[in-house]
């Protein structure tokens, strides 16, 4: 790893770090923290912490509640939105069972074990993602609303975008941290952000995600602002995804690039996509875990509906981006932000390379606009849709052996239980929508 444990102790004692957070994920994709001060960091690089793993949604039983958290040391970052006198750092910690063995139920380790998996065969999951979210103002009592003043449209700038300001203050405080942004812009709704940082290996980009949302989230609060990372808080207005940017590497080299193929892509990015299409509805489920998901994938907002692959057009649930050479990769553009980052990047890994094990080869690509072709049309092209909502996502994931397995039956069971119980609790509330339209009528 980059750092040793002497090296943390030397940089935090010479930064004058007080505070460090100890931070893991949740199942559900939360971030969670325990902090320690500067005197028992030592204790916590030597992995000697401990938490109510039971208190924690998913992570343990009651009968076996004790959990450790082993601080990955090549996370140490310094916050830089915190005092600089008395810094508070964090280290993103992998959790353990009592007898010493990784936490099956931990998502940080169900994306090692697929990482782990990959490399057996050689190669290397490079992902980056784009992040949208959008901002808002609060109300008197510094609650978030869903109210913006402004207007700004796709790559609109100030005084249209309200958000600037904002935004080069996220970018700054990434890039203190080690990110390299690569592009932001406005996004198409009115308060609506994108900022993209560049691809890395995919366990740091899972961790930069989580990292990500925190900073974003932290920043917009500093502006009065609240940002927020949920798929589709408009109906008339776009949602937010979270479309991932993958291709596989092996010895440094972008195996998904073939300058011979039509779309510039191997066979290797073909079988991955066929793998992801393979089973992409048990997927949904774990890349789309919100009720709220299922509000974006709707027509007319640039949000994938159809499950199909395109070189062409922009909006199938698989793109593949024009980049050619070490660029070249598969756009899954389905996830949003509301995912677990390490569940999500993890299923698609492994559906990916069970698509090359298997030479699952994808269907036809389909470059006409699928929204205006007829039932029939879309039934001789056995073109089919994504999951419409969580219980049906959820009941295409109990029935996927192989999208189980990779997170395990112990998780998988948690998620399944848990999602259902939140499609329940949803399905019987009465919303402002019903009352519109029943209470006059009926
Ligand atoms: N916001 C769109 C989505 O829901 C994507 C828009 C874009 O980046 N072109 O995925
Ligand atoms: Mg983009
Ligand atoms: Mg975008
Ligand atoms: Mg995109």
């Amino acid at each position: 790893s980059k750092y040793t444990k002497e090296d943390i102790l030397r940089i935090a004692e010479e930064e004058d770090v007080e505070f460090i957070r100890l931070q893991f994920t949740d199942i559900f994709g939360t971030m969670k923290n325990m902090a320690v001060t500067i005197s028992h960091l030592e204790r916590a690089l030597n992995n000697e912490y401990i938490f109510d793993g039971s208190s924690i949604d998913g992570f343990a039983s009651i009968e076996q509640s004790d959990m450790f958290l082993y601080p990955d040391r090549d996370t140490f970052e310094i916050f830089p939105w915190r005092p600089q006198q008395g810094k508070v750092a964090r280290l993103i910690c992998d959790v353990y069972s009592p007898d010493g063995t990784p936490c099956d139920n931990d998502p940080r380790y169900v994306l090692r074990k697929a990482v782990k998996q990959a490399a057996d065969m050689g190669y290397k999951l490079n992902v980056g993602p784009e992040c949208e979210f959008f901002m808002f103002h609060t109300d008197e009592a510094g609650l978030p609303t869903t109210m913006s003043h402004e207007q700004g449209g796709y790559f609109d700038l100030g005084p249209l975008d309200l958000g600037e300001n904002a935004r080069r203050d996220m970018i700054f405080t990434l890039e203190d941290m080690g990110f390299d942004i690569e592009a932001s812009h406005h996004e198409m709704a009115p308060a609506q952000h994108e900022i993209d940082f560049r691809y890395d290996e995919a366990l740091k980009t899972a961790d930069n995600i989580m990292t990500f949302k925190l900073v974003v989230k932290t920043i917009a609060k500093r502006h009065g602002l609240h940002a927020t990372f949920m798929p589709k808080p408009k109906t008339d207005n776009h949602g937010s995804g979270m479309h991932l940017n993958m291709s596989l590497s092996r010895d440094g080299k972008n195996i998904f690039e073939d300058a011979d193929d039509v779309n510039g892509l191997s066979q290797e990015g073909y079988y991955f996509i066929g793998g992801i299409m393979q089973h992409i509805k048990a997927i949904t489920c774990i890349v789309n875990p919100s009720v709220n998901s299922y509000k974006r994938f709707v027509k007319g907002f640039e949000a994938p509906v159809y499950i199909t692959w395109s070189a062409k057009n922009r909006s199938p649930l698989i793109r593949v981006p024009a980049s050619a050479g070490d660029g070249t990769r598969i756009e899954l553009r389905s996830p949003d932000t509301s995912a677990n980052p390490y569940l999500a990047i993890a299923v698609c890994l492994a559906a990916g390379l069970k698509g090359i094990q298997e030479k699952i080869a994808p269907p036809a690509s389909v470059d006409c606009n699928v929204f205006e072709m007829t039932k029939e049309e879309k039934k001789a092209l056995d073109i089919e849709a994504l999951p419409g909502s969580l219980l049906e996502a959820v009941r295409e994931f109990e029935k996927d052996d192989f999208v189980r397995s990779i997170l395990g039956e112990e998780l998988s069971h948690k998620i399944i239980e848990a999602q259902k119980n939140e499609y329940k609790e949803f399905r019987s509330q009465v919303s402002q929508w019903e009352l519109d339209r029943y209470l006059f009528r009926m």
